[in-house]
């Protein structure tokens, strides 16, 4: 994601990648990965030249130095986490209405996408069973939330997301 981007000088804020409490941050030639509550060095590497900037994809990352040399490095042995993402309406303020389709975030990359049909039929044999006014997010278990049928793939990174098992759609609201 673009926006993900620390630059010298500019305060050295870690950049959260998508797994939980991880960040990245940079310090004059180290490149290092953090626990983001604890403040623990989780891992660090030396790329022998002052870091001017870096960015990450999904587990690579791209770091540039003071000489304009590009260093591209790749996090391996991570965890194997699935960032959650849940479908929904949004409202287009710059068209004066609503999206025309249901659209999960992507934290991997930052772009929305439509989930394919199967997501919304397997949200669908979840929820059956649910009273209209019963809030899937507080009724279903644990189990749903993972349920195998809500796992997908970025259409643009191939970044894995799992689904919520309800989507938010306030459309038809008065
Ligand atoms: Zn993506």
């Amino acid at each position: 994601m673009n926006r993900r981007k620390s630059e010298w000088g500019a305060g050295r804020i870690p950049v959260a990648l998508p797994e939980p409490r991880v960040g990245l941050d940079s310090d004059d030639e180290l490149l290092q990965m953090l626990d983001l509550e604890t403040g623990h060095r989780l891992a660090v590497i030396d790329l022998l030249s002052t870091i001017f900037s870096f960015e990450t994809s999904r587990h690579v990352v791209v770091a540039g130095d003071r000489f304009g040399d590009v260093h591209m490095l790749t996090m391996l042995n991570r965890s194997s986490y699935v960032p959650p993402t849940t479908a929904v309406r949004l409202y287009l303020f710059d068209k004066g209405e609503w999206d025309r389709h249901l659209t999960g975030l992507c934290h991997w990359c930052g772009r929305r996408f439509v989930p394919e049909a199967r997501i919304f039929d397997a949200i669908r044999s979840l929820t059956t069973n649910l009273d209209p006014q019963q809030a899937p997010c507080l009724t279903l278990h644990d189990e749903a939330f993972a349920d195998p049928g809500l796992l997908a793939a970025c259409p643009s990174c191939h970044g894995p997301l799992q689904f919520d098992p309800f989507e938010v759609d306030n459309r038809d609201r008065a």
